[in-house]
């Protein structure tokens, strides 16, 4: 199989390595790939490995890239070439994709749409006004109270949401968006749960939590994301059923409904409220970074499971597989992350930290002359695994602690409650 992997970042990394393991997969184009990707080494005797630069908002290039090497499968990566349609020129090109098309994408680029499928299927989840005035925005915030949630309806690369008991910061995030949702509070722990889907069945992954605030303690400004871990010691028994059949399925047959079927990997957010399972958001692509954490874990060939995906074969698959124990991501950012990322920092360290044992997958590099430099905000992520979650976190700092970078920040509790949790069982 030859595969196309569309994407730059520590998701795609991890794609790329998980795909390579796959005895299938012959052929990997990673478009445009990353410094980490460049050199991953093939996982068996003929495989090959490459990175091609090309612009992803150029769906003509894209594609032409696709026919040019012969592609059976392109897996895109992130949610703005999917929003922007990628998906659709690709497939009229009769290559099978592993993501929605730019309609069923519509389940991460518009949060207003997500809200009505959910009604219309009848999918637990907060309740909340869509508002394209001030006026509005401010008459549902007191609705509501405090701690207020008001979100950009589209796509804003995980700085959309703004949560804050203070009335004044929650009216001037209404102000700057176009449309804004006012969404009801919900409390309780957090779960992210991706589903791998052709439109039709539903293969759950198992559960992963990431840490979107900056600091320990979930302090701290909001981030694209500062780790995870999986498997949930804590989730409760049946999470992953409950889940499926009240929130994943019905989502995915009712956008087969509307004439939009969701091929891809669907990423329910749920909060776990004392009033139950509620979505907080859904994505229309693999998690970052837990993908960096699932994926290590994943027994089942990952390029077999989404070819099956993509073209419509997934009921004859079976379920997933997943190797015993737990793994541990802990994302090395740049100093000033996320506010004003410094470049050009040297990370050194790399090669001690994988021969401790861990993958490190790069997110944010550049090569400059010998050097491998930070090159955005997130730069690495460090991804351990282990007997137990204690264990995979244990070795995914010892790593971390290998890797050197003038001001990088990091977080020292990436799952350090569920460790504690862990130990406890
Ligand atoms: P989102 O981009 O929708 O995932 O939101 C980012 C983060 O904001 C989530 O991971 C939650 O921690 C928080 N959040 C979003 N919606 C709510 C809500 N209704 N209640 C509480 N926290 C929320």
């Amino acid at each position: 199989m030859k595969v196309l992997v569309i994407g730059s970042g520590g998701r795609e990394h991890a794609l790329v390595w998980a795909l390579a393991q796959d005895p299938e997969v012959e052929e990997i184009v990673a478009a445009p790939g990353n410094p980490g990707i460049a050199v991953l080494p093939p996982a068996h005797d003929g495989q090959t490995i490459v990175c091609r630069s090309v612009d992803i908002a150029d769906h003509d290039g894209v594609v032409a890239l696709a026919k040019e090497f012969g592609a059976d499968l392109a897996v895109v990566g992130p949610e703005a070439p999917l929003v922007a349609g990628l998906a659709d020129p690709l497939r009229e090109a009769g290559i099978a994709v592993f993501g929605p098309s730019k309609d069923a994408a519509q389940i991460e680029g518009s949060k207003a749409f997500a809200k009505d499928v959910m009604a219309t299927a009848s999918v637990p989840t907060g309740r909340a006004y869509v508002c394209t005035t001030p006026e509005q925005a401010a008459e549902a915030i007191d609705a509501f109270g405090p701690p207020y949630v008001v979100k950009d309806d589209g796509l804003a690369a995980g700085k959309g949401v703004v949560v804050t008991s203070d009335r004044d910061e929650a009216l001037q995030h209404a102000a700057g968006c176009e449309q804004v949702l006012i969404e009801e509070y919900l409390d309780g722990p957090e779960v992210s749960l991706f589903a791998i889907t052709d439109g039709t069945t539903v293969l759950p992954m198992q559960p992963a939590q990431d840490f979107k605030r900056l600091k320990d303690g979930d302090e701290g400004p909001n981030t694209g994301g500062m780790g995870a871990y999986t498997p949930l010691p804590w989730a409760p028994e049946g999470l992953v059923d409950e889940v499926c059949e009240r929130v994943l399925q019905p989502v995915v047959d009712e956008l087969r409904r509307r004439g939009t079927p969701f091929t891809g990997l669907l990423y329910a957010g749920l909060a776990l409220t004392s009033r139950g399972v509620r979505v907080i958001e859904f994505n229309c692509r693999f998690g970052d970074p837990e993908t960096q954490a699932l994926l290590p874990m994943l027994q089942t060939p990952l390029g077999s499971v989404l070819y099956a995906a993509a073209t419509g074969k997934l009921e004859e698959f079976g379920p997933l597989h997943w190797q015993p124990g737990s793994a541990v991501t802990v994302v090395v950012a740049s100093k000033k992350y996320p506010s004003n990322p410094r470049k050009g920092d040297l990370i050194t360290g790399l090669d001690e930290a994988q021969a401790a044992g861990a993958l490190v997958f790069h997110a944010g590099t550049a090569v400059d002359g010998e050097d491998l430099v930070t090159a955005g905000g997130r730069v690495l992520a460090v991804t351990a695994t282990g007997d137990d979650l204690p264990t995979a976190r244990e070795r995914a700092y010892a790593a971390v602690d290998l890797i050197r970078i003038k001001g990088s920040q990091h977080r020292t509790d990436i799952a350090l409650n569920a460790a504690r949790s862990d130990l406890a069982v």
